[in-house]
């Protein structure tokens, strides 16, 4: 290996001898073609995969699908409890060969990797990144397996699971490494990358009283949300997750164990803030900034039906002037949805608002809905609660709690999340619309725009997921990291998706109508170009976006692909870490298994 090239790379490393595994120097020249399968003569033998085992404590195991045992056995106390649990996020998360949504047409399919390391320590997980490197394996990294386009699934693949390491330390005054005489200590908290957001708001918010930006999700996984960028209810105060790391340890694809920060591999530190999942490393730990924790957190919902296309227009339009004059700030994220049935769905979320204060912000427009003849409003509500106990479970009547025998006390989701646990995906898009929309004569063509889109399918405007009217800090924060720019300068992020209940393979469930599903696809496509009209190029979501979008490179990330580019050449230029539309991913076939650039 160049020296010079090493020693630039070095960083901050663990040195390898207190690894259990030899670590094998990467030769950047070395360009492999094709990865090999369970059924090619290079595939390790049954003694390299023991040795394996013993390197990773004896956890390392031989996946089977969902349904595996309905297969073999429909009466099996085994189906049975998968029949009974597949509604339940967290039992999704515990199977090795586990996905929180059930494929996509035309897309992908769950299927078990060959083997999965049940990685304990970041000792396993670079046991297992050597290993894969070594043997020419299809290499594939699992959380919680919340990817919707199905980026920590792959058949015939050695997977690293890191469920099992989610211990969370909270910090009085943390210092990133490599940043001592840089930067202040400043409150914060670390999570192993198997840990779930619940067990953050657990113990940051629900026992510490302070907050940390993760998703809205509570299942999701903190390695998986911080690389994808990825947003949660009051985004628009604090930020995108990854605008809050401070520091995150790595094993990369030579084996070594990095710690990234501000001060220390700056450049993978900034890639690893949503430059995407899976594309960089092992992410084993993350470390997050906490902010002081506002008094409360509030909410207001409602459903309004417009009886006519005219008062739906009209409806759109009120609705939207009062975001834009209202809600259009750091208080106020998450969603307004708009139906074909001319129903308008409210579900916002508020922090730093009393309960007073958020019926008077919500009851002009209330006021104005209910004198109109030509809508009919149902459960209208805006209230407001102590934000300590936001993500309490006990008593709380909006979450569903993991009732299954042993688990953890604070494992529960919301009631809004239940419809994507196992769906099957039809179609999903999303992009992100400029403030400049709210603004002037763009304003009526907005209005146009989400009329013609909601013709076709439900318009999602997840308000949260626009960084735009944010908090300065936020602003300033997400800036600084690999997402879109565009996501800074819009007011939401769109989201446009559909399917059905879930249809795993080997689940017993009717035969899938195709041609109904393909229909759906297509108005999902047919609503989002409308809403392209109007927002050409604005950008998407890298982890909740079209599994076929073309442009992917620029949409995810913008003007900061060729940078990412260059990071991807330095850290992995074997392409050991691919996943689907991610960062390199076009030098390799959409399985991953052979290089064509
Ligand atoms: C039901 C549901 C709700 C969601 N809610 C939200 C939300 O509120 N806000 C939001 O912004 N997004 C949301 N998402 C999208 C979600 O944040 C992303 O899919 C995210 O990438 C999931 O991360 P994960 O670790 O939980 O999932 P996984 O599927 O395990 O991982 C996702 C990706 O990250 C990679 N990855 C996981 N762990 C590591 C690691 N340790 N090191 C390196 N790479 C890793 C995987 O290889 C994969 O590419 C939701 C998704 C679902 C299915």
């Amino acid at each position: 290996m160049r020296r010079r090239r090493f020693l630039k790379l070095a960083g901050a490393l663990v040195p390898a001898a207190l690894l259990p595994y030899p670590v094998v120097a990467l030769d950047a020249k070395r360009k492999l073609r094709q990865r090999v399968r369970p059924s090619d003569a290079a595939w390790p033998s049954a003694t390299e995969w023991e040795k394996l085992n013993q390197a990773v404590g004896g956890n390392l195991l031989k996946p089977q699908g969902l349904f595996a045992a309905c297969a073999a056995d429909q009466n099996s106390s085994a189906c049975g409890d998968v029949k009974k649990n597949i509604r339940n996020p967290f039992y999704i998360s515990d199977q090795p060969a586990g996905t929180e949504v059930s494929g996509w047409l035309d897309a992908w399919s769950p299927a078990p990797s060959a083997y999965a390391i049940a990685a304990r320590n970041t000792g396993d997980v670079a046991a297992g990144v050597n290993f894969a490197r070594v043997h020419n394996l299809r290499l594939v990294v699992k959380g919680t397996g919340h990817s919707y386009l199905g980026t920590s699934n792959g058949p015939d693949s050695l997977l690293i699971w890191t469920h099992h390491m989610n211990k969370v330390t909270l910090h009085d005054a943390f210092v990133p490494h490599g940043c001592e005489k840089k930067l202040a200590p400043q409150p914060a908290v670390s999570a192993e990358s198997g840990a779930m957001w619940i067990d953050l708001y657990d113990a940051v918010t629900t026992k510490g009283s302070r907050y940390v930006q993760g998703g809205g999700c509570t299942s999701v996984g903190v390695a998986g949300l911080v690389q994808s960028g990825g947003f949660g209810s009051l985004s628009k105060a604090f930020g995108t997750a990854a605008a809050g790391l401070l520091e995150a340890e790595v094993v990369t694809a030579d084996g070594q164990v990095r710690v990234a920060s501000a001060c220390s591999n700056p450049d993978l530190f900034w890639a690893l803030k949503g430059g995407g999942g899976g594309s960089w490393g092992v992410v084993t730990r993350v470390t997050l900034r906490t902010h002081d924790l506002p008094e409360f957190f509030g909410f207001a919902g409602g459903t309004i039906s417009a009886k006519s296309d005219a008062a739906f227009r009209q409806l759109i339009a009120k609705a939207m002037e009062f975001y834009r004059d209202k809600l259009f700030n750091e208080h106020w994220g998450e969603q307004m949805r708009f139906t074909p049935e001319n129903t308008l769905e409210i579900s916002m979320v508020c922090q730093g608002f009393t309960r007073d204060e958020v019926r008077q912000i919500w009851q002009p427009f209330f006021d104005w809905v209910k004198s109109s003849k030509d809508l009919t409003a149902n459960g209208l509500i805006a209230v407001a609660g102590h934000a300590r106990k936001w993500w309490e479970i006990e008593g709380n009547p909006a979450m569903n709690r993991d009732e299954r025998p042993g688990a953890p006390a604070n494992h529960g989701w919301w009631q809004g999340d239940q419809d994507q646990v196992g769906a099957f995906l039809h179609g999903y898009d999303s992009l992100w619309l400029p403030e400049s929309l709210l603004r002037g004569a763009q304003f009526d063509r907005l209005v146009e725009a989400l009329f013609a889109a909601s013709r076709h399918k439900k318009v999602q405007l997840h308000f949260n997921k626009g960084i735009g009217g944010a908090a300065p800090e936020a602003i300033a924060a997400t800036q600084d990291t690999a997402t879109n720019p565009k996501v800074t300068e819009a007011f939401t992020l769109v989201i446009i998706a559909d399917g059905e209940g879930s249809a795993y393979p080997g689940e017993a469930r009717p035969a899938m109508n195709l041609a109904a599903a393909h229909k759906d696809a297509r108005n999902i496509d047919l609503a989002t170009a409308e809403l392209r009209k109007i927002a050409p190029n604005s950008g998407s979501y890298v982890s909740e976006s079209n599994f076929f979008n073309k442009s992917w490179q620029r949409e995810y990330w913008g003007t900061n692909y060729p940078r990412l580019r260059a990071i991807k050449e330095r850290y992995d230029p074997d392409g050991l870490f691919f996943v689907h539309h991610g960062v390199g991913s076009e030098d390799w076939s959409e399985d991953g298994f052979t290089r064509i650039a």
